[in-house]
């Protein structure tokens, strides 16, 4: 049973569109394009098989040289045409993209849908080795996307007939050109293969060729021997004419073994076997199938307390996977999503939270070191101290409640009498202990003197 031929035609008919079966040993297949229909010379469906068996007025038997194969190599050699088609998924696009990422500290306001298409290309070509008596045919495929060699198979998908109008075509010829290059890499096996099988062919008939030119000499040197003895007894016998006669077939065997002659008829011999033992491969574009199907994407808008932001996600059904959400900081893909104060999209790992407030920021936001104690503070907790001039932590600093201004715990002298922390250069020296107090307390002592002397 010769499968590779059944093999041949399912793929070709498949090519097509058509709807394919496969039952008891019988292939059928259906749906067929009038396109072929016609240059059939039939209408379908059309059943085959390659068990001679089965055969009957209605099934094919499948064989090398049957009118189908021909019928078949005839139309791929017409054909190179672009089909279009498009991949139906039957999803909810919007359901699987929520599914997919974790709002971590913030909520959706609205979600927006675009609709893109994400574009790949089949290219089907049609490949004939051609050597000895043999014609094999391959029909190979290669998907193309984004220039690259993809693996692809169209048979799990919803696939229905696609419109120019819903895409805008690229250009191919890069795409084409990659293709062909990956079509002689697919073929490369193959033809190492059969050349090989060739060559050992070619040098058994060469060793054969040889063989037979030997075996001739010898036979030829064999017959010689006898002819001159015969020459001999013919001259003992002395009939003139049986001399003559003798002494023709010598100079005949002699002529055949000509070394001159004999070489040239070698090497004919082997050259006509070079010839014939050589490989042709013939390369056919059939068919350039467009494929596309769409990416949904979507714009999210989203907020928290702090913020309001918006974003684009975007799902591709043929994978079932997002596309890459990277972190602002780190960029890595992120499927936690957290958002800081001012709107930056990150990861957990690129999220801090600010000793002061407890704010959740990005590390891109929160980069202020404390002096102080070096913990990360954000923006509006920072605090310059005006005696030192260092930022830190709020809890570091006290503000002067006359001039508003902030000084840091150590830029500022502890008066002894209240225990408060003030700005030193303010501090009077008491005129009862002789210690330097605070303004406050130096202004109280004052009073309490004035009121004891009213007293
Ligand atoms: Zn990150
Ligand atoms: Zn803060
Ligand atoms: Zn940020
Ligand atoms: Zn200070
Ligand atoms: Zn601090
Ligand atoms: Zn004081």
């Amino acid at each position: 049973m010769d499968d590779a031929l059944l093999k041949f035609v399912w793929k070709f008919f498949k090519n097509l569109g058509a709807t394919l079966s496969m039952r008891n040993e019988i292939l059928t297949a259906s749906n067929i394009p009038e396109k072929f229909e016609k240059f059939f010379g039939k209408k379908s469906p059309y059943k085959f098989t390659v068990d001679e068996s089965l055969a009957t007025d209605e099934v094919e038997f499948l064989e090398k040289g049957s009118y189908t194969l021909k019928a078949i190599s005839s139309y791929l050699e017409g054909s190179g045409e672009t089909t279009l088609l498009k991949i139906d998924f039957k999803c909810d696009p919007e359901s699987e993209v929520k599914k997919r990422i974790d709002l971590k500290n913030s909520t959706i306001v609205k979600l927006s849908q675009k609709k893109r298409n994400n574009i790949f290309f089949r290219y089907t070509f049609h490949t004939s080795f051609q050597y000895l008596n043999e014609r094999e045919k391959l029909i190979n495929e290669v998907y193309i996307h984004d220039n690259k060699r993809i693996n692809g198979d169209l048979n799990d998908y919803p696939v229905s007939e696609g419109s120019k109008s819903e895409i805008d075509i690229p250009d191919m010829k890069e795409s084409y050109f990659v293709a062909k290059e990956d079509l002689k890499v697919q073929l490369d096996n193959k033809t190492r293969e059969v050349a090989n099988k060739l060559n050992t062919a070619l040098e058994l008939e060469i060793r054969r060729v040889e063989a037979h030119f030997e075996t001739e000499e010898r036979e030829l040197k064999y017959l010689l021997e006898k002819a001159k003895e015969r020459f001999e007894e013919t001259v003992r016998e002395g009939d003139q004419v049986k001399i003559s006669r003798q002494a023709k077939v010598i100079d005949s065997i002699k002529e055949k073994l000509n070394p001159e002659e004999r070489l040239n008829d070698k090497e004919r011999s082997i050259l006509i076997e070079k010839t014939k033992h050589g490989l042709n491969v013939n390369n056919k574009l059939f068919n350039t199938t467009l494929i596309y199907h769409p990416i949904y994407t979507y714009d999210f808008y989203v907020k928290n307390e702090h913020m309001k932001t918006n974003f684009e996600v975007a799902y591709d059904p043929l994978t079932k996977s997002l596309q890459k959400i990277p972190c602002s900081i780190c960029h890595e893909d992120v499927r936690e999503i957290y958002f800081c104060s001012n709107g930056h999209l990150a990861c957990r790992k690129c999220m801090v939270a600010c000793k002061s407030c407890g704010k959740e920021h990005c590390k891109k936001c929160l980069k202020i070191h404390c002096e102080l104690c070096d913990a990360l503070i954000c923006d509006s907790c920072k605090v310059r101290c005006i005696g030192c001039g260092k930022l830190m932590c709020k809890s570091h600093t006290t503000q002067d409640k006359l001039s508003r201004r902030h000084y840091c715990n150590t830029c500022l002298t502890k008066c002894e009498r209240c225990a408060s922390l003030k700005i030193g250069s303010d501090f009077r020296r008491s005129r009862k202990t002789g210690v330097k107090v605070c303004e406050d307390c130096y202004r109280k002592e004052i009073q309490e003197k004035i009121v004891r002397n009213l007293d």
